[in-house]
């Protein structure tokens, strides 16, 4: 049986993607150093699937307790998921962002090259294209000019990447673009758990919806979008997730670069507003000034995953709200109960 492992699998996208490798008969193998997630998620994991997981708490970084795991599966790909990813707190801790998500991609492709497994799927975003707005992005539309060091990581990691399989005959790397994941499981028992205030749109609406926030701040009604807020190309977690069974499965030797998104622009209020329809709540907000460093307009063209990957996201925003609303009722405190 093919097995992959999951780096950062205990995480928000990492769980539910793997759900959907074990649901596709593939075995895996997580590795996390829980510095943002639980190992409830895991466990959760294994209640939906009805299957295992070889679970090991350990940082990427730390060569060493990264090869135990080498050595103890013979895995046919890894799933990059681990490193930080909040946009503000990259910006005032730097160091520690360039430190930990280049050295976990690093041991990564050491480890790859020491035990000779071949196939590498990354966590990149869409935040590589940086502040154009020339949408819907393309995968071949220029990079760089990241407004943050978050940012600046994925960026950089794509090329050590792509460095990586053009030197190293027989080794496949799937860069995934993803655009804006939201949701949870549609079984409410794993979704996203962002420690403190939330930074993204989603977990934010949810938390005011269950009362453990009590208003949301809607940052900017006066840009050249149809009803003046920021428009996102929200895609289900599980839309995404099965983006990357898709990429392992079309795994070819070279690098290969797809946008995961739907290729639909949804606006701040669209969200609220569907949230609200879906889930019969009420979400207080209030107009406050830009975010700085936030785009008018960002969605995917996903066509090409469509077509390579054979993959395409199916659901849609009142999926999303109902699901990621579904989460937060029954777990109002996340995995910490
Ligand atoms: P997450 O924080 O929920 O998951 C990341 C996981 O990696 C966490 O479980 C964390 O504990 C773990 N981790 C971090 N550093 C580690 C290390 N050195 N060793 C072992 N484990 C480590 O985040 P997520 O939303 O699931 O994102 C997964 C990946 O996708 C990240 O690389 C993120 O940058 C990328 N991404 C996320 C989004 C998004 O909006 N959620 C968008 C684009 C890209
Ligand atoms: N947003 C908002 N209030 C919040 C969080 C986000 O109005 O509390 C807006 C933000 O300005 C952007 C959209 O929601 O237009 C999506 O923001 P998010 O941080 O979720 O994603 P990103 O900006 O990283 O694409």
């Amino acid at each position: 049986m093919a097995k992959v492992l999951l780096t950062g699998g205990a995480g928000y996208i990492g769980s539910h993607t793997a759900v959907e490798f074990l649901e596709a008969g593939i075995d895996v193998v997580v590795v996390d150093n829980f510095s943002n997630s639980s190992p409830k998620a895991i466990k959760r994991v294994e209640q939906i699937t009805g299957k295992s997981v070889a679970l090991y708490e350990a940082d990427v970084c730390d060569k060493d307790a990264t090869r135990k795991i080498f050595d103890e599966h013979r895995l046919d790909a890894v799933v990059h998921f681990a490193g930080y990813k909040a946009v503000g707190e990259s910006v005032k801790k730097p160091v520690e962002y360039y430190r930990n998500n280049l050295d976990s991609a690093l041991v990564v492709c050491e480890l790859m090259r020491e035990y000779d497994v071949r196939g590498i799927v990354f966590s990149s975003s869409a935040t590589v294209y940086g502040v154009s707005e020339n949408v819907p992005f393309k995968e071949d539309a220029p990079t760089g000019g990241c407004t943050n060091p978050y940012g600046w990581t994925k960026y950089m990691i794509e090329q050590i990447l792509r460095d990586y399989a053009n030197a190293t005959p027989g080794v496949s790397a799937t860069l995934l673009r993803y655009f804006n994941p939201v949701g949870a499981h549609p079984s409410g028992e794993i979704g996203e758990d962002p420690y403190g205030e939330p930074n993204n749109l989603a977990p934010y609406v949810c938390q005011v919806a269950v009362g453990r926030l009590p208003l949301l701040r809607v940052f900017g009604n006066d840009y050249p979008t149809p009803d003046g807020t920021g428009v996102r190309d929200f895609i289900h977690v599980v839309d995404l997730a099965k983006g990357h069974v898709a990429a392992f499965q079309h795994m070819k030797e070279g690098v290969r670069t797809y946008n995961l998104g739907t290729g639909h622009g949804y606006s701040v209020f669209d969200m609220i507003n569907a949230f609200k329809r879906v889930n019969n709540v009420e979400i207080p907000y209030k107009i406050v000034d830009r975010r700085p460093g936030d785009v008018a307009t960002s969605y995917a063209d996903p066509s090409l995953a469509n077509s390579e990957l054979e993959w395409k996201a199916t659901l849609g925003l009142d999926d999303m709200c109902r699901d990621a609303y579904n989460w937060q009722r029954k777990n109002p405190n996340g995995y910490r109960d």
